[in-house]
């Protein structure tokens, strides 16, 4: 807590009664090393903080309290906070906590209010000029908060407004049927304005029959006229019910047409997937065969490649056969042995190319 707040001395200030942080009246005052004074909790705060919202300086050396400064202080006359709220109270400061102030501001208790309200001006406030207090309309007499009362007024059926003719109060659900059967003044159709007493002799009047037969053939005019408009109004709106008949009968067909494209649809979906089944049971066959046909291809190649080698014997075989047809006979036997085996891998080389 800084300096005293509330509070107002009663007169102008002496220099050096105001805390060099807070710039109000010193509270527990102290003084630092470099000669500022400053209220205890202030002093506090720049130390905890390091910070100071007035480029205090604390230096290194410790404060020490400044009881003269701080008795001057209490001594002072001071006024109660709530002195704009009519508080009369004034005295030392010292005695200032035990003041119960009479005019603190209280919080209105109307919901929705939240005004806080010196005590001299609570009650007019809370019963009387609150937009929040409750009050009932004085003409229907139905509960509400005071600022909906103007918008209410608008609306309330037993608001008194004014008859134009005759300029008597009465209330607004009442107006037609005063103007109609109770005003002292009733508008004929020639357009007078006739005393509802009178009403009688203002037929009997010169001329009266001329101006109301013209009166009345005035608005025969008028009436035949908006007959007309009614007509074709009347006309015009059942063209376009006609036209409604038919697009809603357009409607429905195309819903109609629109269901059965679907179950077609559908149905040609179903087949759809029943033929993407088959398809991928054959694929899963051509797969098998495929995996065969690779499994063949390599036999074959292996075959292939042992028939090559065999050749090669056969060849290197034949050479020597043809070589030892020139020779003299003396080693025919043994060449005739290997012409015999030769005639053995003839055969066999040509079963397997069969
Ligand atoms: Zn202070
Ligand atoms: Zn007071
Ligand atoms: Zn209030
Ligand atoms: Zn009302
Ligand atoms: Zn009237
Ligand atoms: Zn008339």
């Amino acid at each position: 807590m800084p300096g005293y707040r509330d509070v107002t001395p009663v007169e102008p200030l002496k220099p050096g009664l105001l805390c060099s942080e807070c710039n109000l009246l010193l509270k527990e005052p102290v003084q630092t090393g470099e000669g500022d004074r400053l209220c205890r909790s202030c002093y506090d705060d720049i130390k905890k903080n390091g910070v100071s919202q007035n480029g205090i300086k604390l230096g290194e050396e410790p404060c020490y309290p400044d009881r003269a400064v701080g008795k001057e202080i209490t001594q002072l006359k001071v006024r109660c906070a709530n002195y704009s709220s009519g508080c009369p109270w004034q005295g030392k400061l010292q005695e200032y906590e035990d003041h119960d102030c009479q005019h603190k501001p209280q919080l209105c208790p109307n919901e929705g209010c939240g005004e806080m309200i010196s005590k001299p001006e609570f009650k007019t406030h809370w019963t009387k000029r609150c937009n929040y207090r409750n009050v009932n309309c004085k003409h229907c007499k139905e509960k509400m908060i005071a600022k909906d009362l103007e918008a209410h007024y608008v609306r309330c059926p037993e608001y008194p407004v004014k008859c134009e003719r005759c300029s008597q109060s009465v209330k607004k659900s009442g107006l037609e049927d005063h103007v109609a059967n109770h005003c002292q003044f009733v508008e004929c159709s020639c357009g007078d304005i006739v005393k509802r007493k009178n009403w009688e002799t203002h037929f009997r009047e010169d001329g009266a029959l001329f101006k109301h037969m013209s009166s009345l053939q005035h608005l025969l005019r008028s009436l035949h006229s908006s007959h007309r408009q009614l007509y074709s109004k009347l006309d015009e709106k059942q063209k376009l019910m006609e036209v409604e008949t038919t697009a809603t009968g357009e409607l429905s067909r195309v819903e109609t047409e629109l269901k059965a494209f679907q179950s077609q649809y559908e149905n040609r979906l179903t087949i759809l997937q029943k033929k993407l089944g088959a398809l991928d049971t054959v694929r899963g066959d051509i797969d098998s065969v495929r995996r065969d046909c690779s499994k063949l291809t390599d036999t074959s190649k292996t075959m292939g490649g042992r028939l090559e080698a065999q050749e090669d014997k056969l060849k290197q075989v034949q050479g020597q056969v043809v070589t030892s047809k020139g020779r003299p006979s003396s080693g025919a036997s043994r060449y005739g042995d290997s012409f015999l085996r030769f005639q053995g891998w003839q055969l066999l080389k040509e079963r397997l190319r069969s």
